[in-house]
């Protein structure tokens, strides 16, 4: 099956680029609160579209994060691990890694995955990302089950579902576009070259905890990149639609 693109869509990424120590794959989201903010020029694409039909609907549609360097993924990391207290057991990882990523293992390095809110219905609160926000009662329901109803047709899903998985805990902030992001998970199924890149990655920027993780990098992959939802056709078919 031949996955329909956007013609100006990068169907494959260096490892570099995947790992987040080269950005030439982004670009800056115009009209977003700062300038830092990136995603993949067909990304901005089918956000914008999205964004659009969300502002006919009365919801203000912005962006809280999305391209991610490693070097700012190792930063969020290194204040993550430094309060965790030794002897560090996989339960006590598995509490962090279940809401931040390691840095070179985030699928915001892609450049096709967004944490999203709206400023409006905030009304003067400052943004958490925690989940009661996107329930029902929340400041974020109303774009929330927008989303929910409408993002699968601009071709965005939310990789992050459940929380009853080993990954990631679910987030309802984080959606992917599916027609680029179902073409670099592969990468992570035979991780090799990942694991290659890290291996100098985590030297180089001395990540914190190298020591203790550099062993399981492996089995962390496995789990944190690959525990995720399965792909909705009627996402991976929304680019072909043009719509
Ligand atoms: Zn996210």
């Amino acid at each position: 099956m031949s996955s329909p693109m956007p013609t100006d869509a990068q169907s494959n990424l260096t490892t570099a680029q995947l790992c987040g120590v080269d950005s030439g794959h982004v670009q800056s989201v115009p009209g977003e609160a700062s300038p830092l903010i990136r995603l993949q020029p067909a990304v901005v694409q089918a956000y914008q579209r999205m964004q659009a039909a969300a502002a006919d609907a009365g919801i203000t549609l912005r962006i809280a994060s999305g391209f991610r360097s490693f070097e700012r993924q190792a930063a969020i990391w290194a204040s993550k691990f430094d309060q965790l207290r030794p002897p560090i057991t996989a339960d006590e990882l598995h509490k962090v890694l279940r809401w931040s990523a390691l840095p070179g293992l985030s699928r915001h390095h892609w450049g096709t995955e967004f944490d999203c809110y709206d400023p409006v219905a905030l009304r003067g609160e400052s943004l958490q990302l925690e989940p009661w926000e996107y329930a029902s009662s929340g400041p974020m329901a109303e774009l929330f089950n927008w989303l929910s109803t409408h993002a699968h047709s601009f071709g965005f899903y939310r990789p992050y579902l459940s929380d009853d998985g080993p990954g990631v805990a679910a987030e309802p902030w984080h959606w992917s576009f599916a027609p680029l992001a179902s073409l670099y998970q592969h990468h992570y199924d035979k991780p090799q070259a990942i694991l290659d890149a890290l291996e100098v990655h985590y030297r180089d920027f001395d990540v914190a905890g190298r020591e203790h993780l550099n062993h399981q990098l492996e089995s962390l992959v496995e789990r944190y990149m690959g525990s995720v939802a399965t792909i909705p056709e009627a996402a991976l078919g929304a680019a072909s639609r043009g719509t």
